[in-house]
This record gives structure tokens, C-alpha cells and sequence, in this order.
């Protein structure tokens, strides 16, 4: 098993062109779109929301749910 240091290497879809990002590797951008994966985006007004925000800083949503994808957030990941 490769270590890798990244927590996206997961793969799965973009969230903005649904193309399948690829698993294995750490992934900032989307191969397809160029979207930047590291960061997640408000569900409301497809803001970027950098990783620890509570709220959406465009239009205050929450977005503290949303899933954490940039390396920062996930250090106290279980492994
Ligand atoms: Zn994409
Ligand atoms: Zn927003």
C-alpha cells in the first residue's frame, strides 16, 4: 500500500462536472474541468469555502456539514 500523505486520493466524482476524478494520487484539480478539489463549496451559492469555515462567506449558510476534502481538515483523520 503506497503512503500517501494527501487524503484526496479517494477518487470519486467532481462536484462540478461529475467526471470521475482519479483515485490513488492526491488530486487538486480536476482533470477534466480544472476545478480545484481541495477546496468545497457552498451548496447554496457555489462559493468556495475554505477548509474550517463554519459559513459560507458569500451568502452565510452553513456549511460546516459539508465534507472536509483539503488535507488540513482531516489531520485528526482515524488512521
Ligand atoms: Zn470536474
Ligand atoms: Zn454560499
Amino acid at each position: 500500500m503506497p503512503n500517501s500523505p494527501a487524503s484526496t486520493d479517494k477518487g470519486g466524482p467532481c462536484p462540478y462536472c461529475t467526471n470521475t476524478i482519479p483515485a490513488g494520487r492526491a488530486v487538486s484539480f480536476c482533470p477534466h474541468c480544472g476545478l480545484n478539489v481541495t477546496v468545497a463549496q457552498c451548496p447554496a451559492c457555489s462559493s468556495e469555502v475554505e477548509p474550517g469555515w463554519h459559513f459560507c462567506v458569500t451568502c452565510g449558510r452553513d456549511v460546516s456539514a459539508l465534507p472536509k476534502v483539503a488535507d488540513a481538515a482531516t489531520r485528526n483523520a482515524k488512521f
